[in-house]
């Protein structure tokens, strides 16, 4: 493989899920995996010293799906005493990975029915996880076939539960193709998921010494793995609050230069002017707030709609919303899955609570009365200064603006501080051209969802409180898991 692997590397195709033909295969594949209840524990090199198994239940049905053992400190320690970077030449590092998409591809019908099962994913939802995982691991594997820098050493990588395969898988992709050891920690909701997908990266010839896995809570593992001298590198998707806290730990207890790469939080705006086509930007609207029922970090959270227009367009809105079917993922009718657990519809309940006795709820849908479903909602807000926080579900604010204070909305996106997506339907160039050059933001969309961001074409990240960079599933991500070249000089 030389530079040509990464130039004429294309993303999957995945499954095409209006074909009767593809649907019936899918089904076949992933019903046997419907009522398994798999086992996971730590995969570490050396003796372990984990906790019982603990059980855990599927969000929607509240069935049990299995269980996992948790690691505890001695896990972390004796993990990271055996930590080993990953010695095999780049070619050989960047084709044990590329091995490694194809054994993902062919457990497709597991994959799919835990990350129902474990996750609460919808089919459309899985797939699209599928593929940009399998995606994740030949983007860097190509990018990393070819090079010559050496690895940093030891990389902490902590995932989130809301994409349990493809962000847990990026990470570690990136690190290992670098040539570095991974310590990884995914998130505790997702333990099963993360198993299978370690088994499948040891299965593909990536050495045990060089991929760890350590499910566990953040503040015990996630703090021993990260606030450790002997860590090279930590990288990090979830809350801004947990990153801040990594950093100062990272700060304290590793080298100065020790890098942390994080991907955080967002207050995500959308902007719908006059000139937008209803129709889209409803449709647009409904999947950028409500798909993955909103547990997406660049999920749509605050909507700006100019006066003349908004409402006609919360009518469509609310009507397009009606039609959602919310319920068990497994089914193939289902748009809306639950959310992860019940702390998180907790927190989304009373923050809908609270603008219902404001007199600030337009819209809420009715959602099933068993499983932890998060009614899809529509508050009023009177600008994203109103909002103080992230709320992680199908919670849609909206404002109103008029054309004449743009710049004044403009202004107030920027100064939330957060700059994750960004998404604005507008038939007018130079007003899109206006807006998105002011907006200091990662990811923008124009007259689309905001959404799905695609690995090789649309690298993710934020700015600000949203992230450090580099941007995933981009040419700068993998870079920076490497050190700078040693130069030797003859004597
Ligand atoms: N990359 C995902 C998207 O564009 C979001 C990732 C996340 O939620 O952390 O939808």
């Amino acid at each position: 493989p030389g530079p040509a692997l990464f130039a004429d590397r294309a993303n999957s195709r995945g499954f095409d899920l209006t074909d009767a033909a593809t649907l019936a295969a899918i089904e076949a594949a992933r019903t046997p995996f419907l009522d398994t209840a798999p086992q996971a524990a730590p995969l570490i090199a050396g003796p372990l010293a984990a906790t019982a198994p603990q059980p855990l239940h599927n969000p929607a049905t509240g069935a049990l799906i299995g269980h996992a053992a948790l690691a505890t400190k001695a896990d972390a320690e004796t993990a990271l005493a055996a930590a080993a970077a990953w010695d095999a030449p780049a070619a050989e590092r960047a084709e044990i990975l590329t091995r490694a998409a194809g054994l993902y591809e062919d457990h497709f019908g597991e994959i799919f029915a835990l990350l129902a099962r474990e996750a609460g994913k919808t089919l459309p939802d899985a797939v699209a996880e599928l593929r940009e995982a399998v995606d994740f691991l030949r983007y860097y594997a190509a990018q990393g076939a070819t090079l010559t820098a050496p690895a940093r050493g030891t990389i902490t990588c902590i995932s989130p539960w809301n994409f349990p395969l493809a962000i847990f898988t990026g990470q570690i992709a990136a690190a290992l193709a670098a040539g570095n050891a991974v310590l990884a920690k995914p998130a505790e909701q997702t333990p099963l998921i993360a198993h299978l997908a370690t088994r499948l990266l040891h299965q593909a010839g990536v050495p045990r010494t060089a991929l760890q896995l350590l499910p566990g809570p953040g503040a015990s593992i996630g703090a021993a793995l990260t606030a450790d001298p002997r860590i090279h590198g930590t990288v990090f998707t979830g809350s801004t609050a947990t990153a801040q806290a990594i950093r100062t730990a990272m700060a304290k207890a590793t080298a100065p230069g020790t890098p942390l790469i994080a991907e955080t939080g967002g207050l995500n705006a959308m902007i719908v002017d006059s000139t937008a086509l209803p129709e889209q930007a409803v449709r647009d609207i409904v999947a950028s707030a409500f798909q993955s029922a909103g547990q997406r970090c660049s999920a749509l959270r605050c909507l700006y709609v100019q006066e003349d227009i908004a409402a006609p367009l919360l009518h469509m809105l609310a009507g397009a919303m009606d039609e959602l079917v919310l319920g068990d993922p497994w089914h193939l009718a289902t748009d809306i899955g639950p959310v992860i657990d019940t702390d998180a519809l907790d927190k989304i309940r009373a923050h809908v609570a609270k603008a219902r006795s404001d007199g600030r709820l337009i819209k809420e849908l009715v959602p099933p009365a068993t499983g932890t479903f998060a009614a899809p909602a529509i508050l009023r807000i009177g600008g994203i200064e109103d909002m103080a926080e992230e709320i992680f579900g199908p919670i849609l604010h909206v404002a109103t603006f008029r054309a004449t204070d743009l710049q004044k909305v403009v202004a107030a996106i920027n100064a939330s501080g957060y700059g994750l997506t960004f998404g604005i339907h507008s038939r007018i160039d130079g007003r899109v051209q206006e807006v998105t050059a002011a907006l200091q933001v990662g990811n923008l969309y124009v007259n689309r969802n905001q959404i799905g961001a695609v690995v090789g074409s649309q690298p993710f990240g934020g700015e600000g409180m949203s992230g450090t960079g580099p941007k995933a599933g981009g040419p700068d991500y993998l870079p920076r898991f490497t050190a700078a070249p040693r130069i030797e000089v003859a004597a």
